[in-house]
């Protein structure tokens, strides 16, 4: 198994069997802002797997290179921010992907095109290329040359609006895995919440079915964005069997309460939600 940042990740209390790989340090970490210019005009910049997304974010903008700043405040290793294609009200890290760079599992390095990719929603059809999956190394991203110091400057103000929205509406100082469910597209409309076809908030459907502010042993539905669910690090044993029953009692009132069948956005190792 492969940990990025464990941002989106729950771990069962009893751990995992399976060995645990983390790139988080040495080459893997690795950023090169002179990697080249792009057919399209952009700047391709090489990110290792472990190198953390709102450093790089950072570190671009010090280059001059702006894009990146619409991901901010999500915390993820580049690697786990690939392979989610994580991203959120303002952008998508698809966007900015020019190659991936990876290995199989049978240790073969490969470096797979953008157009080779599909990118959708939390997701890219990286996993299933190679038995087991593949290994992200680094990614090779296209980012734009800002073209004078208050372009910088502008992405600068972009990444604090973006983080403030966040700020504002998401528990972001809580123990937490994110979202725990992804966002469904309705396949009948449900009064008061959209159309079929539509995506909607998971959050919405969680709170209009009750969930909010409920909490099962150290667990609780956040009652600022009902899509988080928070552990309480104080409390006295492992947590994450709570958090993996709210989950499941979360998403039975909503089947219940407006028949979606919610999907889980949170990665759950070495358990079954
Ligand atoms: C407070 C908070 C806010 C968040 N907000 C957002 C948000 O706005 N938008 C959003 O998209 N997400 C959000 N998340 C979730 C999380 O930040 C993203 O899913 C992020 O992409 C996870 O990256 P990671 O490195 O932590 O991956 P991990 O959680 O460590 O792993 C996630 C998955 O990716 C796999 N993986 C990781 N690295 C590699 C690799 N190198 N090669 C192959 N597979 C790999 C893991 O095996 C696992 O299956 C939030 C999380 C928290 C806690």
């Amino acid at each position: 198994l492969i940990l990025g940042d464990g941002a989106n990740l729950l771990v069962a209390d009893a751990g995992v069997g399976n060995l645990v790989v983390s790139l988080a340090q040495g080459e893997f970490t690795r950023t090169d802002f002179a990697a080249g210019q792009l057919a399209d005009g952009r700047v391709g910049v090489f990110v290792g797997a472990g190198a953390k997304l709102p450093q790089v974010i950072t570190s671009a903008h010090r280059a001059g290179l702006t894009g990146l700043e619409l991901l901010g405040g999500i915390p993820a290793s580049m690697g786990g921010a690939l392979v989610m294609n994580a991203g959120g009200a303002f952008g998508e890290l698809g966007t900015f992907v020019h190659a991936v760079h990876a290995l199989t599992r049978g240790g073969r390095a490969v470096t797979i095109a953008r157009d080779e990719i599909t990118f959708s929603y939390r997701r890219t059809d990286l996993g299933p290329r190679a038995a087991g999956g593949l290994i992200v190394t680094g990614v090779t991203l296209a980012l734009t040359r800002a073209p004078s110091p208050e372009a910088v400057e502008r992405a600068r103000a972009k990444l604090i609006e973006v983080m403030g929205y966040k700020k504002d509406s998401q528990p972001m100082a809580a123990a937490s895995a994110g979202c725990a469910f992804k966002n469904p597209t309705l396949d009948r409309a449900v009064a008061g919440v959209g159309e079929a076809g539509q995506r909607v908030s998971a959050g919405l459907l969680i709170d209009r079915a009750g969930c909010k502010g409920l909490t099962l042993g150290c667990a609780s539905v956040s009652t600022r964005h009902a899509n988080f669910i928070t552990a309480d690090p104080s409390h006295p044993r492992p947590c994450a069997a709570d958090v993996i029953a709210l989950m499941r009692q979360a998403r039975q009132r909503v089947q219940d309460a407006s028949g979606v069948t919610l999907e889980p956005e949170v990665v759950i190792w070495g358990e079954r939600l």
